[in-house]
């Protein structure tokens, strides 16, 4: 048996996988990656794929990264564990504190550490009650989220989630109620993005209203959908959310756990779009994806609220602010700072109009769409009318797997093709990357026809 059968053999007769349909994998055989380097990613087998989703959204800074791996390294040989429970502290999560806050929006000078974004999301829910508690008000608990979005696989995390296919497999936390997302192509709309992106941030007036406006606690929302479909909101969306959130006292949970970190060409999405939040969500990106490591940065209004409480914060995880991660992390924001952000917000997302933006001449592609390093391909049976094909996901599943074909990981949500690539591509890499996702397309259409 080779290597790679049998890797394959252990992993269908003992792993359970995330998000996978176990049943057809052990049929099929699971892609075995086995090594990468840069920006590129390598089966078992030889095969070689531009990794355009950055692994899960989080390698932003690709995979060779020598600097992370020497701090994670040193971080071993000084200090491999210690808690921040109790009292205490240790060197790496301490600067990394004042490191993020130091990035985030001026009025956010508070970190709390946890491992994973659905962590993190679980973590605001317990800290918006405390937050409600110190103000003496706990009757606010009501906390509205959007259909479609992606916060977890926590309880938690998937119940402020709005995935249907995900509430289906267990019962959701109460008193979390979803509105609908600011997606003004999949709605067919009539009327203009501008008009479409306030009427759909009214839904949030109206559910405030509906729920009455002294028992709601919070809104959570993804700047852009990510996982949803990179689902970029019309501009007059966001003044108009962060209005209702400032009027009815509501807070403002932006989950940044594909933004954060450079994504959009700022450090945080929040900035790009001038919001104001009380929580931001982070994880993924944060160490380059080489640790685990996630957490919420938090106001100095809602960080004051919490610091009020007298009694001890009943709520941590033994490796919050783990210190190989925390160095991981400050290795990773020192990259960043040497001109990446800089170069997503110019140089990378102006490839991106030039070229990825022309895949909508693809007579597959109703609509090509992207914001900073992120992009979106909207496949159709008709341009003009926006007709989907008849089962949802068919033929996304089919460019995926073309696209896999044509050299380039691009990940299909639906018939919705995502990319977020690394920042280490250039614009000539940005080029033939989207030569990859045409000949991808071609492919699909063939296949489809
Ligand atoms: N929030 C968002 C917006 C995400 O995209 C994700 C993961 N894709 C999460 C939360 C959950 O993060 P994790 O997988 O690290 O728990």
């Amino acid at each position: 048996m080779t290597q790679l059968k049998q890797w394959q053999h252990k992993d269908a007769a003992h792993h359970l996988h995330p998000f996978t349909n176990q049943a057809d994998i052990n049929k099929k055989g699971t892609r075995v990656i086995s090594h990468a380097e840069g920006a590129y990613i390598y089966e078992a087998d030889g095969h070689k794929l531009l990794d355009g989703m950055s692994g899960l959204w989080c390698c932003n800074l690709g995979y060779t990264q020598p600097k992370i791996n020497q701090a994670i390294a040193e971080q071993l040989q000084e200090l491999p564990y210690y808690n921040t429970f109790f009292q205490c502290t240790h060197p790496r999560a301490t600067e990394l504190a004042e490191a993020i806050s130091h990035r985030a929006p001026a009025h956010m000078n508070r970190v709390f550490y946890t491992n994973s974004g659905s962590e993190a999301n679980d973590s605001a829910i317990r800290m918006i009650h405390r937050y409600w508690d110190a103000l003496g008000q706990p009757q606010r608990k009501a906390i509205i989220a959007r259909e479609n979005a992606y916060h977890g696989s926590t309880i938690g995390g998937a119940s402020l989630g709005g995935m249907e296919f995900m509430h289906k497999q267990f019962s959701p936390l109460q008193d979390i109620h979803h509105i609908a997302q600011p997606y003004w192509y999949g709605a067919n709309a009539d009327i203009s993005p501008d008009e479409f992106g306030l009427q759909a941030a009214r839904e949030l007036e109206k559910k405030i209203q509906e729920l009455g406006e002294n028992n709601v606690a919070a809104f959570f929302a993804e700047p852009i959908q990510g996982a949803g479909g990179v689902i970029i909101p019309p501009d007059t969306y966001w003044p108009e959310i962060q209005r209702i959130c400032d009027q009815y006292g509501v807070l403002l949970v932006v989950d940044e756990v594909i933004f954060g970190f450079g994504r959009t060409g700022h450090w945080f999405a929040s900035e790009c779009y001038q919001l104001t939040p009380d929580f931001i969500v982070f994880a993924k990106a944060v160490t380059n994806g080489f640790q685990p490591l996630g957490g919420l940065l938090i106001s100095d209004r809602v960080g004051k609220a919490l610091l009020s409480h007298t009694d001890d914060l009943a709520h941590g995880f033994t490796y919050s602010g783990h210190p190989v991660a925390c160095a991981a992390a400050l290795a990773t924001l020192d990259i960043l700072s040497e001109g990446y952000i800089d170069k997503v917000r110019n140089e990378l997302s102006q490839a991106m109009q030039d070229y990825w933006l022309a895949l909508g001449e693809h007579p597959l592609v109703g609509q090509a769409r992207c914001k900073g390093f992120v992009g979106a391909l909207e496949l159709v049976k008709d341009k003009s009318s926006r007709e989907r094909f008849d089962k949802n996901g068919k033929a996304g599943t089919l460019c995926r797997d073309a696209s896999l074909q044509s050299g380039l990981v691009m990940r299909a949500t639906g018939d919705t093709m995502i990319i977020a690539p690394p920042f280490i591509l250039d614009r000539s890499d940005v080029k033939d990357l989207t030569e990859k996702a045409w000949q991808a397309l071609d492919i699909t259409l063939k296949q489809l026809s």
